[in-house]
Parts: structure tokens; C-alpha cells; sequence
């Protein structure tokens, strides 16, 4: 095993906070890491470090948590303090401000510790009951990952839409999610700004996707749920970060929810309950309120561009108008 520490403490320079002779444990076999990309080697020096997966697990899922939460809020929250961005704000007079933002960081730090990082503690325990892939090296081919990753994002779509839905009914709204809804003009950090009681019930889809799959399939690498994770924050932060940016997925894909739907249920406290694509609401007809919003929206832009158009042409005729005008008055002098 100490030729096992040699191979792993030598092939790649180990990052700083890795650098310490780890405890040997049998987790790999020289033969396993022959032909490893750098990242590979870098999660089994990780493994071997920690020595026990479960501990490996929860940090890894916890720090990828944090990371891309607030990594990703990072950004809309510099967009929120530079008024060039306004222009894509969806409701452009209602900027949160600092003593807004610090509040529910805040809160958010709180339900990190004291609610998913528990839950993430026994993700592992869990998964590892169903044959999920921890330490285990290479990765799934590029092309695995990328197909479950879809399913669990229709998944948790779907469970997202119903739970969400329940949770407007009047009973669960007052004691559960209105809290949420503390908001009526959200910004990125207000993804996870919600009662501890929400994160677990939303939260499900997101940790159940991954669960239901491996339990199913028997098949699934840790590295997966983290990129799974990485994405659906992104998605969620995104979603409640108020801007309608002119390169956001839904100009792509006109089923990608983006910012544009979600920004609506906020402000109307109704409608649009799905998380990440908006076909749910349209089969269910829980979006026509949205339409008929963007109708008058859209007419009204219309309307406003035709008052311009009026106003420009005028403009232009009283101008020639003038240089007649003038020209008569000239032609008379001479
Ligand atoms: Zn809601
Ligand atoms: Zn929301």
C-alpha cells in the first residue's frame, strides 16, 4: 500500500491542501491507474486522502454546493450594482439592495449548514446501498453523463412542477411557501431563500433524481450528480436572477424556462410552477395568465414603437416644413 501512496504522490503534483502522506487504504490497485486523464488522478489522489468515501462524498457535494451557489449569484449580484445591465432587468425599478442581498445570504448559509449538508452527509450511505460509484476510476464516457444528466433534469422538472403546484394551495402556501415568495422581484441569491421544510420537499427532485436512477439502473458515477448538481444550481440561480439576458437558452431552446418565466411567477404569485422547461405549464394550462401578460406587454411595445414612428415622421415634416420656409423667405430677399 505504500507503493499505492508512492504512485499517487508522484505521478501528478498534488495541490497543497493534499500534500500529507494519506492513510493507506485499499481503495485502488496500481493497475487502476494506469491511463488516467489528470482529473481522474486527481479524484483518486482526493479518495485516497480522505480515506473514507463517505467523508470524500459529503465534502465533495457540499463544496460544489457553495462554490457554484454563490459563484454563480457572484455575477448577477456585480449586474445588480452596474446600471448598464438595467436594461435587462425584468422588473428594471426593483434593484435589491446590499442590506437585501447580505439578509438572504444569510439565510441561505444558514440552510446550507443546518439542512442539506446533513442530507448530503448521508448521500452516500444511501446511493452506496443501490451500487453508485464513488472513488472508483476512469469517469463514465462523456456521453453517459451527458444523457443522464438530460433525464434527471426532466425528472426533477417534473417533480418540481407538481410539489411547487401544491405548494400554492392555500394551506401549504401560508405555512410552507411563502417564505419564498418574501420576494415579488427575485435576484440570484433568492434561489434557496426558502423555509427549511421547502428545501427538503424541492430539494427532492434534485437528490431523488440521481437516488431513483442509480436504485433503477444500478448505474451511476458520483462525478455525474456533481456535474448534475453544478448545472441545476446554475439553472436555479439563474432562474430567480431577474435578467433576461440577451443570451440565455430560452432564445435557443423556446422551451428552456430561463429567467423570463420564473421572474413572472414572483411577481404574480401564480403561474408558471415548473423549474426548468415550461412544457408542464403549457399542457396544464398553468401559464395562460403569463401569456395574456406578455400579450399586453408585447402590444404595448408595439403600440409605444408606433407613438415613436408617428412622432419621428412629424418630426421630419416640420423640419422640411421649415426649410420651404426659409427657402421662400430667401427667395424673396433676393
Ligand atoms: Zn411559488
Ligand atoms: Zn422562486
Amino acid at each position: 500500500m505504500n507503493n499505492m501512496n508512492n504512485i499517487l504522490h508522484t505521478i501528478l503534483p498534488l495541490p497543497m491542501f493534499l500534500n500529507q502522506t494519506a492513510e493507506a487504504t485499499p481503495m485502488y490497485q496500481p493497475s487502476d491507474l494506469v491511463g488516467l486523464n489528470k482529473y481522474e488522478m486527481w479524484w483518486a489522489q482526493f479518495f485516497t486522502y480522505m480515506g473514507d468515501p463517505a467523508l470524500a462524498t459529503a465534502v465533495l457535494v457540499f463544496l460544489t454546493h457553495e462554490i457554484i451557489y454563490f459563484g454563480r449569484s457572484i455575477p448577477f449580484i456585480i449586474m445588480d450594482f452596474t446600471p448598464y445591465f438595467n436594461k435587462w432587468k425584468i422588473q428594471p425599478n426593483k434593484i435589491p439592495t446590499a442590506a437585501q442581498q447580505w439578509h438572504c445570504a444569510k439565510m441561505v448559509l444558514f440552510s446550507h449548514f443546518f439542512i442539506e449538508l446533513p442530507v448530503m452527509g448521508g448521500f452516500h450511505g444511501f446511493t452506496s446501498y443501490f451500487g453508485i460509484q464513488s472513488h472508483q476510476v476512469p469517469f463514465p464516457h462523456w456521453t453517459k453523463m451527458a444523457y443522464q444528466i438530460a433525464i434527471f433534469f426532466v425528472i426533477e422538472d417534473t417533480c418540481h412542477y407538481w410539489f411547487h403546484r401544491a405548494l400554492h394551495t392555500p394551506r401549504l402556501y401560508k405555512m410552507i411557501h411563502k417564505v419564498h415568495h418574501e420576494y415579488p422581484a427575485p435576484f440570484g441569491l433568492t434561489a434557496e431563500y426558502a423555509h427549511p421544510l421547502e428545501v427538503l420537499i424541492l430539494g427532492a427532485g434534485t437528490i431523488g433524481a440521481p437516488i431513483g436512477w442509480v436504485a433503477y439502473t444500478k448505474d451511476l458515477h458520483l462525478v455525474t450528480v456533481l456535474l448534475w448538481m453544478t448545472l441545476r444550481l446554475m439553472q436555479a440561480v439563474q432562474a430567480h436572477s431577474g435578467y433576461d439576458l440577451p443570451w440565455s437558452l430560452r432564445f435557443i431552446f423556446p422551451f428552456w424556462a430561463g429567467a423570463e418565466h420564473h421572474d413572472y411567477h414572483h411577481k404574480a404569485f401564480t403561474s408558471n410552477f415548473a423549474s426548468s422547461f415550461r412544457w408542464w405549464d403549457s399542457i396544464f394550462g398553468t401559464d395562460t395568465a403569463y401569456h395574456a401578460y406578455r400579450r399586453r406587454i408585447d402590444s404595448a411595445k408595439k403600440g409605444k414603437a408606433r407613438e415613436l414612428a408617428q412622432a419621428e415622421e412629424d418630426r421630419k415634416a416640420l423640419i422640411d416644413g421649415a426649410r420651404e420656409a426659409q427657402a421662400v423667405i430667401d427667395r424673396a430677399g433676393k
